[in-house]
């Protein structure tokens, strides 16, 4: 079978997302590859599809022992033979995929590097006839990098025992690890490499100033009541006190910390994979593991530690492609604590330089001016347009010349020699005539009192900025005094301009928007869908997603399939879950259909359904005319649905539809809706 139709019919999606097929060519093709995609790229399919088109078996080596339990159990379910041998095997389960080995009908062997380790399993590989290889996170054969395991190192001789093609995979994509990564895993020849972009458009960024930042994670966490979420902490106290306020809201919520027991930590990671809408407060020892591809949101209480940490951290959100949404929330103390922790760490001199860069690029995310994704993937070497996607797209910041203000706070920090925190330096701004400033008589230097234009908030505001652009640095040897940068000297000189954010001087207040992944009238059908998901998960012992992904519940929503043939059509289901799952689903949407009247049911699944039914919010306002006082009317359900079938209506259209009567109190109105507005 071709590799598209095999797309098709086990995996079930429509098309291959971008960078894929290439990958999967060249792996078919048998060539040695080095694919580096970001979290959530689609990197399993780039092996797991070859292993089906090319004869024999492709063992996989993966460090994640759930991770690999999930997969196989997504493969079975796809109806392909795959096996994994791990510790948390049951004696059964092994022994199951010993004699599907010896049968010959395994596809796909699963293991961890530490099996490599015993004598036996490379001959024992070579007899069952494995015919690619394939290494999932290859980063952790780099020996500098975090995930270093040691026996990664025992993947190139399993590749030079074989003589068969090995595929790497990984989402780390600098340039030392990658040179590593051909080093011992290929023995120093190029593999074919492919690069594939960053952006992940499907994830909405927002950044906020902390102003109340309990309420903003309990407000950001009430508009996504029942989708699984994540808020990352900087302190394990946070992980406990957050995901208590949100159990106080009623929301299914647990905390995850390194400090917990193994068992516990265990607990917690399974319940995630699981239920669906459980949202875990964490610090980052949540993350490598977690292969839930329909988390929702990913909210950070704490700014994270660098840009880097940030985009992996948010890129755990939306794995399966549908919409999710982010918010990190930060302020000046973040920005002390985070440079702080690089100064007092234990690397050498330049690490720690380059750490400073890392964090800076952060920040200047944080304080950016226009759209992040830009920002963001800027820092990354990839040029984009405004996204669309974040909340300065939706929301252009207001940008003021702030070079004046910036000036005069360089200029307070100077002339006290650099030793004091903002708070005194903004006295010395206002002219706040404290006992601090009189004991050390600031009050007769040139710039106290300049600062009265902007209050104590926006003067806060302004020293924020100026740390999160590198201008000012709080110095661990001072206790925190702010030192000028070599970044600030060409404003100070008057050789350069700076523009700041004006809008985050006043604390953006917004209270909680629902955010819906369907529109309106879809979302009863969605929820009858995820609650029959549920079911069915749970008889199956599986998390959720392993029936159907959000994406694919999503589009059975909108567009309404009323047959086995129509349900085929629906990205994500192939032809083994049509046959487990279709009816079941089927029967879940015909009910919703069911339950309409009958002018709208035959509607149901286009975009004249969605019309007709905002034709009938609009008349239930217009039920007792424009002010509520007149006598109620409404039209019949089969005149509604003439009304929705109209092409390029006008007033006289719609008049001879309804009767002069009906147009006059409604008309206006409904055209609007007929328009799309
Ligand atoms: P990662 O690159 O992080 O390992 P995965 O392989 O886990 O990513 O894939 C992430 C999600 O994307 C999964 O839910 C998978 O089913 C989905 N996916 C992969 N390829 C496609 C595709 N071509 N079309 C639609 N969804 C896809
Ligand atoms: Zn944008």
């Amino acid at each position: 079978m071709s590799a598209a139709t095999l797309l098709r019919d086990v995996f079930g999606f429509d098309a291959f997302r971008p960078g894929q097929e290439e990958i999967v060519e060249a792996v078919v093709r048998g060539q040695n590859t080095l694919a580096i995609m970001p979290t959530g790229g689609g990197k399993s399919l780039c092996f797991q599809l070859p292993a089906l088109v090319r004869e024999g078996i492709t063992v996989v080596i993966s460090p994640l022992i759930a991770l690999m339990r999930d997969q196989v159990r997504g493969l079975r379910e796809a109806g392909v033979e795959a096996g994994a041998l791990t510790s948390g095997n049951t004696q059964e389960e092994t022994d199951a995929v010993w004699a599907a080995l010896e049968a010959g009908t395994l596809k796909l062997l699963y293991m961890a590097p530490e099996r490599l380790a015993s004598g036996g399993t490379i001959q024992m590989l070579h007899r069952a006839g494995v015919s690619l290889i394939a290494v999932d996170e290859a980063h952790c054969v780099s020996q500098w990098g975090h995930d270093f395991r040691p026996d990664y190192l025992r993947i190139g001789e399993l590749r030079e025992a074989l003589d068969a093609p090995l595929a790497a995979f990984t989402a780390t994509a600098d340039a030392e690890t990658r040179e590593e990564i051909v080093q011992k895993l290929f023995a120093g020849q190029q593999p074919a490499t492919f690069l594939r972009g960053f952006d992940r458009p499907n994830i909405h960024l927002a950044f906020a100033v902390k102003d109340g930042p309990r309420n903003q994670i309990l407000n950001f966490a009430a508009a996504r009541k029942g989708q699984s979420g994540i808020v990352y902490c900087g302190t394990r106290a946070k992980t406990e006190t957050l995901s208590r306020a949100l159990a106080d809201a009623s929301h299914p919520t647990c905390h995850y910390h390194g400090g917990m027991e193994a068992e516990d930590r265990r607990v917690v990671e399974r319940r995630f994979q699981q239920e669906d809408g459980l949202i875990v407060c964490a610090t980052v020892a949540f993350g490598m593991g977690i292969d839930k591809p329909d988390i929702r949101w990913v909210a950070h209480a704490d700014l994270p530690k660098s840009i880097e940490a940030y985009y992996q951290e948010i890129g755990r959100a939306g794995r399966d492609g549908a919409p999710a949404e982010t918010l990190t929330l930060f302020g000046p103390d973040d920005i002390r604590f985070r440079r702080q922790q690089v100064d007092e760490g234990l690397a050498p001199p330049e690490r720690r330089a380059a750490d400073h860069g890392r964090l800076n690029a952060l920040l200047g995310l944080a304080e950016a001016l226009h759209c992040r994704r830009q920002t963001l993937l800027g820092y990354f070497g990839e040029e984009a347009t405004p996204c669309g996607n974040c909340d300065l797209c939706d929301k252009p910041a207001e940008i003021f010349d702030a070079t004046t203000p910036v000036r005069m706070a360089l200029s307070a920090a100077l002339r006290t020699d650099e030793w004091f925190g903002s708070g005194h330096l903004i006295d010395i701004l206002l002219g706040n005539l404290t006992d601090k400033i009189q004991q050390r008589g600031h009050d007769s230097l040139p710039t106290f009192g300049v600062g009265k234009e902007y209050d104590k908030r926006q003067w806060q505001a302004i020293f924020r900025q100026m740390m999160g652009h590198d201008l000012l640095r709080p110095d661990r040897d001072r206790h925190g005094a702010l030192r000028m940068t070599d970044h600030a000297r060409p404003i100070l000189r008057g050789e350069a301009t700076i523009e700041l954010r004006k809008d985050t001087i006043k604390a953006a207040k917004s209270g909680p928007k629902v955010r819906m992944l369907v529109n309106e009238e879809d979302a009863p059908l969605l929820s009858a869908l995820k609650a029959k998901r549920r079911y069915l998960a749970e008889q199956a012992n599986a998390p959720a997603y392993i029936i159907f992904n959000d994406r694919t519940l999503i589009e059975m929503a909108e567009r309404k399939p009323r047959t086995l043939d129509e349900m085929a059509q629906i990205g994500g289901v192939g032809a083994k879950k049509l046959e487990s799952y279709g009816k079941a689903f089927l029967e879940v949407i015909a009910g919703a259909v069911e339950d309409m009247h009958p002018a709208r049911r035959k509607l149901a699944g286009r975009s004249e359904g969605a019309v007709y039914d905002r034709l009938l919010e609009v008349q239930a306002n217009l039920m007792r005319g424009p002010h509520g006082v007149d006598k109620p009317m409404s039209c019949s359900a089969s005149v509604i649905a003439k009304v929705a079938n109209l092409r390029n209506p006008d007033i006289n259209h719609l008049t001879r539809v309804m009767g002069d009567k009906y147009a006059e109190r409604f008309g206006e109105a409904f055209l609007e809706v007929l328009e799309g507005g």
